[in-house]
């Protein structure tokens, strides 16, 4: 399993879907059960789509809308840390 760090250092290809599925998948379950990591990713959604406005797009509104919701939906079941 990853831990904060490895989401951490992997967030930003994560976003930008440069990791390997594998990886992508564990990075996915960490943060769904992790609050700190789903704010930090949540953080880095948010500076992508600033960011989106101007340039490039690092990520798809279907992908972020996507996790958001799955997020969104995973607070709801108020599961312990
Ligand atoms: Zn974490």
């Amino acid at each position: 399993m990853l831990n904060c760090r490895d989401v951490g250092t992997n967030a930003t290809e994560f976003l930008s879907g440069a990791l390997p599925l594998k990886t992508n998948l564990l990075v996915v379950w960490h943060v769904l059960r992790c609050g700190n990591c789903r704010l930090a990713v949540i953080q880095i959604i948010t500076m992508l789509m600033a960011l989106r406005k101007r340039k490039a797009k690092p990520v798809s509104e279907a992908q972020v809308q996507a996790w958001l919701k799955a997020m969104e939906e995973h607070k709801h079941h108020h599961h312990p840390h």
